[in-house]
Formats: C-alpha cells, structure tokens, sequence
C-alpha cells in the first residue's frame, strides 16, 4: 500500500482519532499556557519599569530638595563665618542670612546653633526660642565628629511647632577647627508625605523613605507609627543598603503583604527609597484573563475530547458493522458454514502454507445423492431442512481445528483437511459417510440412511500438483457417482496426472 493511503488508513482508525482528539487540544493547552506564562512575564516587566520611573521621579524630586536645603546651609555657613555679618545688628544678619529659600514652602526652619546647642539666629522664631537643642542627635553627631559633612537627623517632633520633622545639618567649624556650632534645616515630613500623595500605586502600595541606617523617616500610606522605627533588622533592608538600586519581591515584615519593591539611594545622600507594589495589584488583571482563557480552553477541550471519543466510538461502531458484513459475505446463509468465497481464500492459502512446509493437504468435495429427488418429492422447504441437517452433521464429523468445512454449492460441501494424507483423509470421509447415515428429517418422515452423500477425495502430496487438486476431487467425485453413489472415490495425485481410485463408501467399497 502507498505511503499516503496508509495514512489515510490509518486515519480511519478510532484509537487515532481518540488519540488526535486528546493531542491536539492537549497542544493547544500548552500553547496557550506558554501564552500566559509569556503575558504574565511581561506584566511583572512592565510593574517593574513603572515602579523603577516612579522611583526615578521621587527621588530627584527629594534629592533635588535636600541639594537646595544644603546649598542654603552652606550659603548660611559661609555668611555667617564673614567677620562683616558677624558684626552687623541682629536683624541686619537674619535679614541677609535668611533669604527664604529653603523655608519658600514654609514648611521647615533655618536655625544656627552655638556650641552650647542654643539657637543664635532662627529663621523663624526669636533666639533662644526653645532652650538647648543639645540634646539632638545631629547636635552630638557635629560636635563629636568634624568631618560628617551633611547630617540627616532621625525623624523627630518639633518642639516648637509639634510637626513631626527631619533635620539636615552641618557642622560650623571655627578659624582653629574647633566645634563652633551646627547650621539645621528642618523639612517637615508632610513635606515628603506631599510628594507621595501624588503617586498612585494601588492597592497595598507603599513607599518608604529611610536612613542608611535602617531608621525609617516616612512611610506612605503614612501612618505616625512608622516614624522613626529600626527596620535595619530585615533582609530586606540590607539588600536594599548593598546593592544600592534594584528590585526584589518579599513579603513585608510589617505588614506581611507581598509586594514588587524598587529601590534606589536618593543622590548620593546616606537615604535610600524604596516603592512597593503589591504583587496581588500586578497579577489582578493578568488572574482574570487568565482565568477567562483557561476556562474558555478547558471547555474547548472538553468538546473537543468528547468528540473524538464520539467519532472514536463510531469507527468502532463501523469497523465492528464492516466485520460482520464481511463475515455475512463469507457465510452461507442456510447453514451458517463458509460459503464459496471463503472456500477459494481457505483453499488457496491451505494449498500455500502446504507447499511452505511440505505437507500433504487433502480436499473432500461431498455431494447429496439424488437431492433433487427430495425436493421433487417433499418440496424445497424439507429440501433446505436436509441441507440444514447435512450440514450439523458434517460439522459433527470433523474434529481438527484447522479442518475447514464449508457449503460451495446447492447440495455440495467441501472439506479442507490441510497436514492430512490420502488415508487420513479417507477415515474422515469414512465419519463423514457414518455422520449423514445418521441424518432423519422428522418433518418428512424420513429416516436415518436416507439421505446419503458420494464424496470426491484428492491430495496434493508434492508440489506441482496444488492446482490440480480441486479439479482432481471434483473427478473423484464423478467417479463416485458413476461408481453408484454413497462412496468414496479417491484420486491418485502425480504431478502429471490424477489416477482415480475408489475407496470408500457406506461400506467402505475400493475400487481403482
Ligand atoms: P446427483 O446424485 O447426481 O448429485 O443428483 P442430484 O439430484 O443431487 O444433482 P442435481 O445437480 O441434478 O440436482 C441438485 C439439486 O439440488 C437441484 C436443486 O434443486 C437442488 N438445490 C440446490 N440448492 C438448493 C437449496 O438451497 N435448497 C434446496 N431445497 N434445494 C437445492
Ligand atoms: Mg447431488
Ligand atoms: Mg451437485
């Protein structure tokens, strides 16, 4: 068979329907999983170089505050250290000191310090309004150590105003290099908190904004309870100080939320920000499609598996219709034996596995003796019976599995006896003789010996005369016809030719 008709055989075959109808959606589950994989990936992708542009903006934004407010601390430091200004009358000083820069949003003050933590001049409120700062951790931080350079304070509350706030301070050294106060800038953290409004990061958002230290300045969403807190203690945290800028998902230790967290160092200030966004918030859209596609692929599977199972159990329906079809095209109907079209295949594939092996195969050709006289006399319907009858009988009389008996003709049976030799073959023609002698027909009162059969037998012994076997057993059969019927005749088989000889009949008649 051609290599395309095979396939087309092999497409009409349930299991490879069943197996199509189960590969193909299953194929089509994978694409589309890889398809969602692909799409989640690329949410995450996006999440994050949103978060990363946020970030970018928050932080020169703050970077870009602080590096004013230390411009001014610098600018303060410089005039007041002039021997000019130190001279001038206090409201000449505050008035040249304090150019609103720093405090334009009026959000925080600038205060100068002397080396007691006293405010000298404060942009704000009188000298001296509050006592000594001493106490203040940038106050220390300056006096201990000279070269601090631009000091972010804890967050605090301000004594004055009752703000929470963060202190950005330098130290005033004086002509000798000794400690001679500390400059301070105070931002309120509303003012930070006002930053953060603006940005929308959804649900479980968050952004912080800490010290290298771990000590956290703001939170947004604010909440007063954040302020000021050590979350150097967290993993997180210390990746955040190592690398400097990057990314990571964790799950929050505060608030044990999962989120997407961005963080970069704010200019080259000790404060890092981080911005989290919940992977809940990322994932949200990408659920609900996936959700919808998954169950949209599922049920396409479903009718899909279904109906290759359907289509499966039809072939199988047809296949097992084709076979019984093609087992009704090889049975007789009024005896249920193969008929002819089975005998030719039967005969002609016995004849070659003979010839294979060398074996000797006998063929008997048995016909009713003067059938037609039954007819004549009791009518084709008893005459169907004692077909019907012949044939139980003669099915009785055989006994190998391999010996094949079938009906080839209206009153004509042939018996397939392969590996069997002339005598063989000759003692079951002998039972077959004995088997009809036993046939009765109750309906027509006839008794057992009515019916009687004269049976042709042949045997290829050698190779060569296979295709003369059948014409050889119809001959035998002649012969025993001539011979007065009820008999067996047998031909003798050479390859030249059949020599007839009659062995058989009821009696167990030779003749040659
Ligand atoms: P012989 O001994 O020489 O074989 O004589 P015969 O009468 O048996 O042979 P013949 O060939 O003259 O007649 C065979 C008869 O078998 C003729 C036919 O009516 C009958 N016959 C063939 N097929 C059927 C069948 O299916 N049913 C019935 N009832 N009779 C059939
Ligand atoms: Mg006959
Ligand atoms: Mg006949």
């Amino acid at each position: 068979m051609s290599l395309p008709r095979r396939l087309l055989a092999g497409l009409q075959t349930a299991r490879v329907w069943i197996a199509l109808g189960v590969l193909a959606p299953l194929g089509m589950l994978l694409v589309s999983g890889f398809m969602l994989y692909e799409l989640r990936r690329e949410m995450w992708a996006r999440a994050e170089e949103t978060s990363r542009n946020l970030l970018k903006v928050i932080e020169t934004d703050i970077a870009r505050n602080v590096e004013i407010t230390d411009q001014a601390l610098r600018g303060l430091i410089d005039k007041v250290q002039s021997p000019l200004i130190a001279a001038a009358p206090e409201a000449v000083r505050r008035m040249v000191l304090f150019d609103r820069v720093v405090t334009a949003d009026g959000s925080g003050i600038l205060v100068l310090f002397d080396e007691q933590g006293h405010g000298i001049l404060n942009s704000r409120y009188p000298s001296g309004a509050g006592g000594s700062f001493a106490d203040r951790d940038y106050f220390q931080v300056h006096r201990l150590s000279p070269d601090v350079g631009l000091y972010v304070s804890k967050p605090y509350q301000s004594r004055m105003s009752g703000a929470y706030t963060v202190a950005f301070s330098r130290r005033i050294s004086k002509p000798d290099g000794s400690f001679g106060g500390v400059a301070v800038a105070t931002l309120k953290l509303s003012h930070f908190t006002h930053i953060l409004a603006k940005v929308d990061l959804g649900q479980d958002g968050s952004i912080n904004l800490m010290r290298q230290d771990g000590i956290r300045i703001v939170r947004f969403p604010y909440d007063v309870r954040d302020v000021g807190t050590d979350i150097s203690g967290g993993s997180n945290l210390r990746r955040v100080i190592v690398e400097r800028n990057g990314s990571f998902t964790a799950r929050a230790h505060r608030d044990g939320i999962s989120r997407l967290v961005t963080f970069t160092q704010v200019g080259e200030l000790p404060l890092f920000l981080s911005l989290g966004i919940g992977t809940e918030a990322i994932e949200a859209g990408w659920r609900a499609r996936a959700l919808m596609i998954g169950v949209m692929l599922l049920a396409l599977f479903g009718v899909a598996v279904l109906l290759a199972l359907l289509c499966g159990r039809e072939l199988r329906r047809r296949s097992a219709v084709e076979a019984e079809l093609g087992r009704l095209s090889m049975t007789d109907g009024l005896t249920g034996l193969p008929n002819r079209r089975r005998f030719d295949e039967a005969l002609c594939r016995a004849e070659e596995t003979a010839a294979d092996a060398a074996r000797p195969l006998a063929l008997l050709i048995v016909d009713a003796d003067h059938f037609k006289r039954f007819n004549d006399r009791y009518g084709h319907t008893v005459g169907d019976e004692i077909l019907r009858g012949l044939g139980r009988c003669l099915s009785a009389a055989i006994h190998r599995p391999d010996d094949l008996l079938c009906r080839i003709g209206g009153e004509e049976f042939a018996v397939i006896l392969p590996d069997t030799d002339a005598d063989g073959a000759a003692r079951v023609a002998g039972r077959l003789h004995d088997a009809v002698a036993t046939l009765a027909v109750a309906s027509a009162d006839l008794p057992a010996g009515a019916v009687t059969v004269s049976i042709g037998l042949a045997v290829a012994a050698c190779p060569g005369s296979r295709a003369e076997l059948y014409r050889a057993a119809d001959g035998a059969l002649y012969a025993a016809k001539n011979g007065g019927r009820n008999r067996t005749c047998r031909a003798e088989m050479r390859p030249a030719a059949a020599h007839l000889r009659l062995v058989a009949g009821t009696g167990i008649a030779e003749a040659s």
